[in-house]
């Protein structure tokens, strides 16, 4: 059985069977999943891992399988945003995470679930149907990237990578019971991560294991000068896992605790930071006043940032294409066919937010309010080392529940989109239940300081059980 494991378990079987049949034996449980995590598996796994066997590949993840979210570009394998626009079509190109994570002699598994282009907080979005959360089939695995968060809390892959616009590495782990962590704007390039907002995303690894999320990050970090927003710094996560965090400063934001957060929500986070206070850390409180514009503001600079990069998906260069006398029939009749309805809607509402005459009413006002919360967290971190929070208000809802209502389903990223809009790295950890259902610690911190972050997150993971509850299992 392969289930939950680690990097160094996954390792450690390799040397005993072989990376073929660590891979095979993944490949069998996927076979075997009701859960709907993959869009898609990699016809070149087994020869990936095969390769590692005869020493061709070698390197810090050889033989690891790996699942990868539909929206990070892989040569020769299916990617589709998890959206009818994009059915059939097959990158030429790697990524640069792909790139590196194949260098590092890690083996792409197969592409994983999504809300379509990434739109979205709970899976439903996409053109597949919904992945089903591993601790209760009958709720949602959160999203963006459910599909990555619930293949590794399933125990389909040992890690995966997703993305992160607002919130959507940290929403899923934090519902599924995983670690999450969305790096620092810039600090992993997103050369083949098809965009939905770029001026907010990075690629984020999902792991049940906070040595396993430094271990990725430590291969996929780092400049590349096809991103012209990566930023040369190199980060050492690994050298962070350190179990210590004595005279830490904790800053607990009263906004993020707001109304509307589940009280067994609030009690798991609580019972973290006191935790913390135990090891060794102090806390304060911290007010970051702005954080009541954030959620505003992100989805219209989000919607903005959609209309404009989805463009390009109009039925002439990829994918399905609609009849049409003329290209501007065929172009309106593809995407009018191809995209789902939020992807739709997200258009039409950035493209509004965008229109002559309505800009500096929106899109610009939303700029100015995103530089506000951006100085909220300049300040908090003047006096703090971390941030804590809980990663989502509420644990995983009922699949169909915020379905009809869009709204409902925005306000619950009241908590994961601020980072985004300041570019702050943050990682979610799993920190207790509520009714039986995992919640998420979100730990902040100030820009390229990872290494604090990871150090947090694994010292809470070294003297507590948090992370070994499974699903199906109590802990
Ligand atoms: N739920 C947010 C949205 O729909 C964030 C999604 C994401 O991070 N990709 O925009």
């Amino acid at each position: 059985m392969t289930k939950w494991l680690s990097i160094s378990d996954v390792k450690e079987k390799i040397v005993a069977t072989s990376a073929e049949e660590v891979t095979a034996s993944y490949l069998e449980t996927i076979e075997k999943s009701s859960i709907n995590g993959y869009t898609c598996i990699s016809d070149g796994a087994l020869d990936a891992a095969k390769m590692v066997d005869k020493g061709e590949v070698a390197g810090p993840l050889a033989g690891v399988p790996i699942a990868i979210k539909d929206n990070i570009s892989t040569k020769g394998l299916a990617t589709t945003c998890s959206s009818k626009i994009l059915e059939g079509y097959v990158p030429p190109y790697d990524a640069h995470v792909i790139e590196r994570l194949k260098a590092a002699g890690a083996v792409i598994i197969g592409k994983t679930n999504m809300d379509e282009f990434a739109m979205g907080t709970s899976t439903e979005s996409s053109c597949y149907g919904v992945t089903l959360n591993p601790w209760d089939h009958e709720r949602v695995p959160g999203g963006s990237s459910g599909g990555s968060a619930a293949v590794v809390a399933a125990g389909e892959a040992p890690i995966s990578l997703g993305s992160d616009t607002g919130g959507s590495v940290r929403c899923p782990a934090a519902f599924c019971g995983v670690v999450g962590l969305k790096p620092t704007y810039g600090a992993v390039s997103r050369y083949g991560l098809i965009s939905y907002a770029n001026s907010l995303e990075q690629i984020g690894p999902m792991a049940t294991c906070v040595e396993d999320i430094a271990a990725v990050m430590d291969v996929i970090g780092g400049y590349d000068a096809r991103d012209s927003t990566s930023i040369d710094k190199k980060i050492d996560h690994q050298a962070a896992l350190v179990d210590d965090v004595k005279g830490l400063k904790i800053g607990v934001p009263d906004e993020y605790f707001g109304e509307g957060v589940d009280t067994g929500t609030e009690k798991a986070v609580w019972d973290a930071i006191n935790k913390f206070e135990e090891m060794g850390a102090s806390w304060e409180k911290v007010s970051m006043p702005n954080t009541k514009y954030a959620l505003a503001a992100y989805y219209t600079i989000a919607m903005s940032e959609a209309s404009s990069n989805l463009a390009r998906f109009d039925g002439t260069r990829y994918g399905p294409r609609s009849d049409g006398e003329n290209w501007h029939v065929m172009a309106s009749r593809t995407r009018a066919e191809n995209f789902g309805k939020e992807v739709q809607r997200r258009i039409l509402l950035g493209t509004y937010a965008l229109s002559a005459g309505y800009q500096d009413k929106y899109y610009l006002k939303a700029l100015q309010v995103r530089t506000l919360v951006k100085q909220d967290f300049e300040r908090a971190f003047a006096n703090f080392d971390v941030l804590m929070a809980p990663t989502m208000p509420l644990p995983a809802f009922k699949i169909g529940e915020k379905v009809e209502d869009p709204l409902s389903q925005y306000l619950t990223d009241v908590n994961t989109v601020p980072m985004n809009l300041a570019g702050v790295p943050c990682i979610s950890v799993p920190c207790g239940s509520s009714d039986g259902l995992p919640v998420g610690l979100q730990i902040i911190g100030n820009h390229f300081d990872e290494a604090t972050l990871i150090r947090t997150a694994y010292s809470f993971e070294k003297n507590t059980d948090h992370n070994k509850a499974r699903p199906g299992e109590v802990a």
